[in-house]
């Protein structure tokens, strides 16, 4: 196996990428990592000359990353804007570090920076919710209920900042896992994840880091010097998708390459989502029920929550 850098040819090499056979010095790997976001961006036309991006910034060093990155892609869109946006679900310690971090990465970039809360969206924090019993006498776990209502609030936070798109930090990994969990639901409808759509009143979604293996982007952003957590969410034991995140991750590290080839098959099967056709009764958002699962969620715990 050659030791040096495929790219420039230098001996100090840092990465071998084993699913493509590609061997990178740090320098050639940072650029690799942006020319493909470049071209995912490009491939999928996540975006456009005149966008209002709003980028979810949760603090983690996927989303600081992602920051990063768009930042410097901004100038091939010279007329489009860039809005971070950073959704505080009041999980103490784990988000005050991560909002804390993203309030500091936004400053030095000179990206301006929203922060917007679940209690100021919903009346309750995460931890409420959790703490009172609520979630357990729902019968949900608590990152099902986060994954809804953050889902929500990002939508509210866009409205507010004006956005045209919002950008998640949502890699190859998060995508396959996210369908296999869907899977495991019983829901087979495969819906396209990060990938442009239009709607008629709905902000759109994307996901500029789809292509790339999450073990990429740790790489990257422990390269830039990106701040890493030292907390982790006390409610992530309790996930479902920690379970299907451990099994893909082993699968992957022991058969390179596994994680496209299951993107790649759920992308040939992709159905038309009922979620265009219909709205909420509450809200008008897109939902493939009468009322959405986040107005019923926050009028549920707001029940349990006045009692
Ligand atoms: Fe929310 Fe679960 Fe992530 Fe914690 S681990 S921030 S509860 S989705
Ligand atoms: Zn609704």
């Amino acid at each position: 196996m050659a030791t040096v850098c495929s790219v420039c040819g230098s001996s100090e090499v840092i990465y071998h990428r084993r699913y493509s056979g590609e061997i990178f010095c740090r320098r050639c790997f940072l650029k690799n990592i942006i020319e493909r976001v470049r071209a995912t961006i490009s491939r999928y036309e996540l975006l456009k000359p005149f966008d209002k991006i709003a980028v979810a910034v949760s603090g983690g060093k996927d989303s600081l990353s992602l920051l990063k990155i768009l930042y410097e892609i901004e100038r091939d869109f010279p007329r489009a804007s860039l809005t971070a946006i950073t959704i505080d679900e009041g999980i103490p310690e784990y988000r005050d570090e991560a909002v804390e971090n993203a309030v500091k990465y936004a400053e030095n970039l000179g990206v301006p920076h929203y922060v917007f809360s679940f209690k100021d969206f919903f009346g309750f924090t995460l931890t409420e919710v959790v703490e009172n019993g609520i979630a357990d006498a729902i019968s949900l776990q608590p990152c099902t209920i986060c994954g809804v209502l953050r889902r929500r609030a990002l939508t509210l936070a866009a409205k507010k900042v004006g956005a045209t798109v919002i950008a998640t930090a949502h890699t190859l990994d998060d995508i396959v896992q996210t369908y296999f969990l869907n899977i495991l639901r019983g829901d087979t409808r495969f819906t396209p994840i990060g990938i442009r759509r239009e709607v008629e009143g709905v902000i759109p979604r994307i996901a500029p880091f789809r292509l790339i293996p999450e073990y990429e982007i740790v790489l990257y952003a422990f390269l830039s010097n990106i701040p890493f957590q030292t907390y982790t969410c006390p409610y992530v034991e309790r996930s479902m998708r920690n379970m299907v995140r451990a099994f893909l991750t082993e699968y992957e590290e022991k058969f390179p390459g596994s994680l496209y080839a299951a993107l790649s098959s759920f992308e040939k099967v992709y159905t038309k989502s009922i979620e265009e056709d219909r709205r909420c009764r509450k809200c008008g958002e897109p939902t493939g029920r009468e009322v959405c699962r986040a107005c019923e969620l926050v009028e549920k715990i707001l029940e349990r929550l006045k009692n």
